[in-house]
């Protein structure tokens, strides 16, 4: 019996060219022997968005984010389009549809928009009608017509949300690899892949440099317990679930070591310890739109000054530490200084919630292999180190191996 409805995102690599379009048709046209319903998100050929971006940054230094949105809107139409025109090539029926024709209403925060609601109808109707319905990730519109973009990846975004609105009984995510892996693969050889991952995992993992899925999709995933399948668009296996929390799930304490080279590091020096001292700072950071990480304050030996660190993207770095350079002179305190060759090597796992000692056991690894700790944070699921960022791939092949992930 045919299952009702599934919604399947493929990804720019999956689409990349005449080929792979092809080959994203033949398999949306076989998935439509196995289920009532079709609906395929895609995402814009390749790194048409990247060069959509770059183009507009050699006409501007500040381009307008309405202006931007109406440009990196169009990469998805075209795969859209193309697509649709594939599907119906190979003799079956199939329609094209930005997200503002399926009515993907958004609020007004260009580039980073965020989805107030999902009218769906002309989904609906043309399921109905029996065809295949592609609809372009990543863009919504706004009640006054303008049309947003949902941040970069946001075509995930656009696939689960439609996922929870249309009720979908499967939500798959296609890439150009064939799952999440203990690692990254092309750091540590025997990186595995997991078979199934929590929501909460997959969280921490992306936020934390893994960058097979958009951050804020699986935080929609979760809240509307949405279980996402991701796998390659080249090969038929099985890739890995994305589920909430159950007993299916390997007893393991760490899932995953992530690592991400894209942050640097800046220190405030004497500081003056007293209280609403690190409040100015991080208030005026935040006005400025920095994106702090990490925080670390030093005690002060003598009580009256203390030194503050922290991270932010390397993206932000020139701008961050201009902004506290002016902060320091405001609030008194000494020099700064700053270190933008360091990187985040980090370990995953919901079993951590009951495996005492992991933290222990990954410092002790750094130390093995004469790697200093620079900063140490945590949350209830992961443990973070900084590190030199010359030493990103040791930590991470020594933490994957003692922590057993390529053997399970
Ligand atoms: N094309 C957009 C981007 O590159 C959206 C997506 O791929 O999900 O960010
Ligand atoms: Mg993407």
């Amino acid at each position: 019996m045919n299952k009702e409805i599934i919604v399947q995102k493929f990804g720019g690599s999956s689409v990349a060219n005449i080929e792979r379009i092809k080959n994203v048709a033949r398999r949306v046209v076989a998935t439509k022997t196995k289920f009532n319903h079709v609906v395929v998100v895609v995402s814009a050929l390749g790194d048409t968005t990247d060069e959509l971006e770059a183009m507009a940054f050699q006409l501007s230094k500040n381009p307008t984010d309405r202006e931007m949105d109406m440009l990196m809107s169009t990469g998805e139409q075209i795969s859209c389009a193309l697509l649709a025109i594939a599907i119906k090539g190979l003799g079956k029926n199939s329609i094209s549809f930005t997200g503002g024709q399926v009515g993907i209403i958004t609020d007004t925060s260009h580039t980073h928009a965020r989805i107030q609601k999902i009218d769906a109808k002309r989904i609906r109707k043309a399921l109905d009608e029996n065809k295949i319905v592609i609809v372009t990730g990543y863009q919504g519109i706004t009640e006054e017509n303008d049309i947003t973009t949902l941040g970069r990846g946001g075509s995930d975004l656009t696939a689960v949300a439609l996922a929870q609105t249309l009720k979908a009984n499967v939500c798959e995510i296609y890439t150009d690899v064939d799952g999440i892996y203990t690692t990254d693969p092309r750091i540590v050889q025997e990186a595995r892949k997991i078979k199934v991952i929590t929501f909460d995992e997959m969280l921490e993992m992306a936020s934390l440099g893994a960058q097979v899925m958009q951050a804020r999709s699986i935080e929609v995933a979760k809240r509307f317990n949405i279980p996402l399948h991701v796998r390659s668009s080249f090969s038929k296996e099985e890739g890995t679930m994305i589920v909430q929390d159950n007993e299916k799930l390997e007893e393991v304490a760490v899932r995953g070591v992530t690592c991400n080279k894209s942050e640097a590091k800046i220190t405030i020096c004497a500081v003056p310890d007293k209280p609403g001292a690190a409040s100015k700072i991080f208030t005026w950071l935040a006005k400025a739109g920095i994106n702090v990480d990490t925080i670390v304050q030093n005690i002060s030996h003598d009580r009256q000054r203390t030194d503050i660190s922290f991270t932010v993207p390397d993206a932000q770095f020139t701008k961050a530490l201009a902004t506290t350079k002016k902060i320091a002179q405001k609030i008194g305190a000494g020099e700064i200084l700053d270190d933008q060759e360091i990187a985040r090597v980090s370990v995953v796992g919901s079993g951590m919630r009951s495996h005492p000692g992991i933290a222990a056991k990954m410092f002790q690894t750094l130390a093995d292999n004469k790697i200093n700790i620079d900063m140490i944070t945590t949350s209830e699921i992961s443990i973070s180190c900084i590190i030199n960022y010359k030493h990103t791939d040791k930590a991470v092949r020594a933490l994957h191996k003692k922590f057993n992930l390529g053997q399970i």
